[in-house]
């Protein structure tokens, strides 16, 4: 822990840590090393940890990295963060983030842009996002592991682009309870870790069965690293014709391959599937996750929490609303509230909406026909690219950030357990990763696949 806290201060440039919690971790860890001297330490007993702010952390600021959060303690912890606790880890502070998870770069983070520690010559590049904090401490050392939430890829992404494996639960494995709603439907917490079995440990840690969250599944949670055979003989691995994009790089087109051969090496059996309406999961998305965002983000009005805009005299309560919300959401917040408010208007409803949902059932009716049809997992690759500079789609159109999404939405629409891990490193030297797709309720065979990856 004091190595750890001794890092993240020499480290300060990446800007990966928005709070520090030097008190608390190490308090924590002297508990830690109690319970390991009395002979009862679980696995994660003693591990220093980064916390992304979208977690609840009881008495530590926790922002969500926006402004309309700013001074908000909370009076309550996590679900996740209090499992960690419980089996003795330790944490260090709160990681930065998109604000509110909202974008791939952790640019619109309100305490600036995070750095990766992966730099091509001088040029400065993003850790990815919305985990990048998260993702920038685990790739730079600044801490052992570290939590990220999963919308649409925001585990699996930043992981790729640091370098790092990162797993996206199923849908209710982990339970939401006090992690800020971005998209309710879609939200997941998970592990970003050095290993696959660092990932397999965590996740079993931050997963439980809480009635404090309707929809964490009420079923078991399995030893998951007691999965990790590294036997995969005889599996049945699927090949998406639909993700071979246009355009697509070739050297992540030559990492998929490798990957394909790996899992072939090791025994696996490839097969090439059909997802066909996967070219609608981006737009589908987009409709969908802004829909869930405009509602849950109503609750910031300057009464509850944090922010309150200064009001002149004159001004009344509908003017404190107003102000507060233009003030304390950053622009792409700002975007996906009008957005989701757009597609949720009476006019709009069906015609965007009600269709984004008919087809998010057909995008998950794809999966499902294939696993009857036998296959145990889909190997695609995580991103489109490697990472890109700080800065680069500054300009761009929004859209275009949206493009990274491309391979990982699907997962988060049909409610799939989804890991990414590093598989290569391109011509620039940079880290690339691919994705496996698991059966629902499967993170152990998952897991145990991705390891011959690693
Ligand atoms: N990049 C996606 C978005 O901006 C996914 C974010 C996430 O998974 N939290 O919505």
């Amino acid at each position: 822990t004091e190595a750890c806290l001794a890092e993240i201060d020499a480290a300060g440039a990446l800007n990966a840590f928005c709070a520090k919690t030097p008190e608390i971790a190490l308090a924590q860890a002297k508990a830690a090393d109690a319970r390991i001297k009395a002979g009862d330490a679980p696995a994660m007993c003693g591990i220093p940890l980064g916390i992304k702010d979208l977690f609840c952390t009881k008495g530590v600021a926790s922002q969500a990295a926006s402004r309309i959060l700013e001074g908000f303690k909370p009076e309550y912890e996590s679900t996740v963060t209090q499992n960690l606790w419980d089996a003795g880890a330790v944490m260090l502070g709160k990681l930065s983030m998109d604000e509110f998870a909202m974008g791939s770069s952790n640019e619109t983070a309100c305490y600036g842009p995070v750095v990766s520690p992966w730099k091509v010559d001088d040029r400065q590049l993003t850790p990815g996002g919305s985990s990048g904090g998260s993702a920038a401490a685990v790739a730079a050392d600044l801490c052992l592991a570290a939590t990220g939430t999963d919308t649409g890829g925001s585990i699996r992404q930043p992981a790729a682009f640091t370098g790092i494996v990162g797993i996206k639960p199923t849908y209710g494995r982990v339970s939401r309870w006090g992690v800020v709603a971005f998209a309710s439907s879609l939200d997941q917490a998970g592990p970003m870790t050095k290993s696959v079995r660092d990932a397999a440990i965590m996740l079993g840690t931050m997963a439980s069965n809480d009635a404090k969250d309707s929809t964490c599944a009420d079923i078991p949670v399995p030893d998951f690293e007691a999965a990790l055979t590294g036997d995969i003989r005889g599996k049945k691995i699927g090949i998406p014709r639909e993700y071979r994009m246009d355009g697509m790089p070739a050297e992540i087109e030559k990492l998929w391959a490798d990957g394909t051969a790996m899992l072939k090496d090791a025994g696996a059996e490839i097969v090439e599937i059909s997802l066909p309406h996967t070219k609608y999961a981006l737009p589908a998305y987009y409709v969908i996750a802004p829909a869930e965002a405009s509602s849950n983000l109503a609750r910031y009005d300057g009464v509850r929490y944090g922010h309150r805009a200064k009001l002149s005299a004159g001004e009344g309560i509908v003017d404190m609303y107003e102000k507060t919300r233009a003030e304390g959401f950053g622009p792409e917040v700002q975007r996906r509230i009008m957005i989701g408010t757009y597609v949720l208007s009476a006019g709009f409803y069906d015609a965007y909406y009600n269709r984004a949902r008919r087809v998010r059932a057909l995008i998950k009716q794809d999966f499902d026909q294939a696993f009857a049809a036998g296959i145990d997992s889909i190997l695609t690759p995580a991103t489109p690219s490697s990472a890109f500079g700080l800065g680069e789609m500054k300009d761009a159109d929004p859209v275009e950030m949206y493009l990274n999404d491309v391979f990982t939405v699907t997962v988060n629409l049909a409610g799939l357990p989804g890991i990414s891990v590093p598989v290569g490193l391109d011509a620039k030297g940079l880290p690339m990763g691919l994705q496996l797709i698991g059966r629902p309720w499967e993170e152990g065979d998952l897991l145990n696949q991705a390891l011959v990856l690693e």
